[in-house]
């Protein structure tokens, strides 16, 4: 009895095997129909059972009641094999076939905003360009993306150097409340780049009034810009007032308090000059190099040892890098015998372990004694003066000028004393 009984389970399971290799419901169905499994089925249930079949496929098709992310295998195959041509680095080809899959459906924009961004990040910018007009070309998008895009091309034109288109398009953007504060502060970028620094400082006052402008140093350089060109056209009332507001922004400030010594010096105030010099040194001893020899020549001969005695005290108390700062600054404007100064180049060399491997190298080449130092600084000097001097602590810019606002990365105040000498 158990035999046959088990016999009969093998011939059914048999008899399953063989159904589930029909290629499709309906052989399936008709093949169980026709061997006797289902003989009670009337001909409505099998309308309403190829209409569920058919509204299933669709619905797989056209992934109704999908979750994100859908399954790999349900994606557009255009869309895969854009993601292909990404993969084996065909971007052209891989933009032609997302821009083919956007047009077909709506749903794709935010992935070519994300698309979009990540080429202009890698400097691809000409592909951004293309993505971001892509878009602003259909007819049917939406209000909200369409701004998002005209932000998203101006951030390329930035990026391009395209400056005047950039403009247009970040102060239109400015008008929608929602991306005010990044239009905004890329058209800041723009007018910095301009040197438009009075407009410049209209945005970042439109900015500090949402509460939304960066640190105030920025607008109290702008004022010294502004300044500095009153001065070049000879209008030091201007140039004055632009300064005061500068240090009301900020302060200590040396950068106004350096400008504000240079109309002293043309206004024959020497000693307002000096004051102004020294106190500039003593808030940033970074502008040392660029200042002291400045400061010594308002100096009277008789005064300088006094000067130099006081910087080099100074230079003791601060860091560890204010006395190299003060020596470098003095080797490169030749004040090797300068006597405040000698003990302080003598200390900074031994224990430099740059300038010590200088000193040992060149040692065999001098006379031994007194004079070795000397030499050394005057050969130190010499290098300095074809050396790179500043760097920019942000992008690593080097170069053998000081500027406030790097030229590489546009930051402000990022530049260092720094000196790059090939030795050997
Ligand atoms: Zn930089």
């Amino acid at each position: 009895m158990n035999a046959a009984h088990a016999a009969a389970r093998r011939a059914r399971r048999r008899k399953r095997r063989v159904l589930t290799r029909q290629d499709a419901g309906l052989n399936a169905a008709h093949a169980a129909a026709s061997q006797g499994l289902m003989p009670e089925l009337s001909p409505l249930t099998w309308i309403v059972g190829i209409a569920a079949l058919v509204i299933g496929i669709l619905a797989g098709h056209f992934g109704w009641g999908r979750r994100w992310p859908p399954p790999l295998s349900r994606l557009h195959p255009d869309y895969l094999t854009g993601l292909d041509y990404l993969v084996t680095e065909q971007p052209d080809r891989a933009l032609d076939m997302f821009l083919k899959l956007m047009e077909a459906n709506a749903d794709t924009i935010e992935t070519h905003f994300s698309l979009g961004s990540l080429y202009r990040r890698r400097g691809e910018v000409e592909r951004a360009i293309r993505i971001h007009q892509n878009l602003l070309a259909r007819e049917s998008l939406a209000p909200e993306h369409r701004e998002q895009a005209l932000l998203a091309l101006a951030q390329d034109y930035l990026r391009a150097g395209l400056l005047d288109r950039a403009e247009v398009l970040f102060q239109q953007v400015s008008d929608v409340p929602r991306l005010r504060i990044s239009a905004l502060d890329s058209l800041r970028s723009v007018y910095e780049r301009q040197l438009e620094w009075q407009q410049a400082l209209n945005v970042y006052r439109r900015l500090a009034r949402i509460k939304a402008a960066p640190p105030r140093v920025v607008s109290a350089h702008y004022l010294c810009e502004l300044a500095s060109i009153a001065m070049e056209r000879g209008d030091a009332v201007t140039a004055r007032r632009l300064l005061r507001e500068a240090r009301a922004e900020v302060s200590p400030f040396p950068r106004a308090a350096v400008l504000r010594a240079r109309i002293a010096e043309r206004d024959a105030d020497i000693g307002l000059a000096v004051r102004l010099l020294r106190t500039a040194l003593h808030e940033a001893p970074k502008l040392m190099q660029q200042e002291l020899p400045h400061l010594l020549r308002l100096v009277a001969p008789e005064d300088r040892e006094a000067v130099l005695t006081e910087l080099v005290k100074r230079a003791e108390l601060y860091d560890r890098g204010a006395p190299k700062r003060l020596v470098f600054a003095s080797l490169s404007a030749g004040l090797t015998d300068a006597a405040p100064l000698r003990v302080l180049i003598e200390k900074v060399f031994a224990d430099d372990p740059t300038l010590h491997a200088v000193w040992t190298s060149n040692s065999d080449r001098m006379d031994a004694g007194q004079g070795d130092t000397r030499r050394m600084a005057h050969e130190i000097g010499a290098l300095l003066a074809h050396a790179e001097n500043y760097r920019c602590l942000e992008c690593g810019f080097s170069g053998r000028n000081f500027y406030w606002h790097c030229p590489a990365c546009h930051a402000w105040d990022s530049f260092e004393p720094y000196a790059i000498v090939k030795l050997g």
